[in-house]
């Protein structure tokens, strides 16, 4: 018996990332239930997963959520009745010190918490996910063997088992910064040039990698990570600084 596969699972939130990530896990499970805020039946019709109630998600053994973070704090304070005590939880959130207390705070005790942040979406992962990374950040399990093995085994994914104010720490430079310049970019009218250098590919590609992800995702990657104000006044100054010396 495999634990991971022969599981009962559901997804919670069934917008750009989950849309993506679902055919990566289709082959093991059996069943994918999904449930979304606004309605998107017939997508997952079309995708061949079940969509199905809140209160009927929440009860599965395996339950990802996978909504913006600003959600988690109201779904699970309102539906804590709900939760299948014996559930394991994970979620995808490209932050970690918030889930994870919010996860902590309301969940069951019963309940396995394993926080993880997918470091791959619908663009960089459009090729395959394979040797892309996730991070994951034990918080209450007995399982994390077993889920490690799923995920390097089966997803065949590059697993970094990291904290949550590790993962933050970092991702205030590796996302928050890089967000914040891509959505200046995204703002940016660049006009077309056939005199492309190297450098100003890369600059067109982190464009067209990130300028199109959702504004909450861009808000949560900012906001919700407590290190990344700090990264982007010191970006900021040195912007100021290099103009101003140009002056
Ligand atoms: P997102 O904009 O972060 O989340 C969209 C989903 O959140 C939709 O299902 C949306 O429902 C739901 N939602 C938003 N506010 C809600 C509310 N108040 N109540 C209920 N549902 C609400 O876009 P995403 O890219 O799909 O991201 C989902 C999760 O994956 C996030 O935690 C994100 O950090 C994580 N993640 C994303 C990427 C990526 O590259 N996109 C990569 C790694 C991890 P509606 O459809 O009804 O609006």
């Amino acid at each position: 018996m495999d634990f991971i596969t022969t599981k009962s699972i559901a997804i919670i939130g069934f917008g750009p990332f989950s849309q993506f990530f679902v055919p990566h896990l289709k082959p093991f499970f059996e069943n994918i239930s999904v449930w979304n805020r606004s309605d998107k039946q017939a997508i997952a019709q079309e995708m061949g997963v079940s969509s199905v109630t809140l209160v009927e998600a929440l009860s599965k053994d395996i339950i990802v959520l996978s909504t913006s973070v600003s959600f988690f704090e109201d779904l699970l304070k309102i539906h804590q009745i709900d939760i299948n005590p014996n559930a394991l939880v994970l979620d995808v959130a490209s932050v970690k010190l918030k889930p994870v207390e919010i996860l902590e705070k309301y969940l069951p005790k019963s309940c396995q918490i394993v926080a993880t942040h997918p470091l791959f979406g619908p663009q960089s992962g459009k090729d395959g996910i394979e040797n892309k990374r996730i991070v994951v950040c034990p918080v209450r399990t007995t399982q994390l063997d077993k889920i490690i093995d799923f995920f390097s085994n089966k997803l065949k994914l590059q697993v970094m088992l990291k904290t949550p104010k590790e993962h933050d720490l970092q991702m205030a430079y590796v996302q928050a910064l890089t967000h914040f310049i891509a959505r200046a970019l995204s703002e940016l009218v660049i006009p077309e040039t056939d005199q492309k250098t190297d450098a100003f590919k890369a600059l067109l590609e982190i464009k067209r990698l990130l300028g199109g992800d959702s504004f909450d995702l861009f808000l949560a990657i900012q906001n919700d990570n407590p290190y990344a104000k700090q990264v982007r006044l010191d970006f900021l100054e040195q912007l100021t600084k290099l103009h101003s010396n140009l002056n």
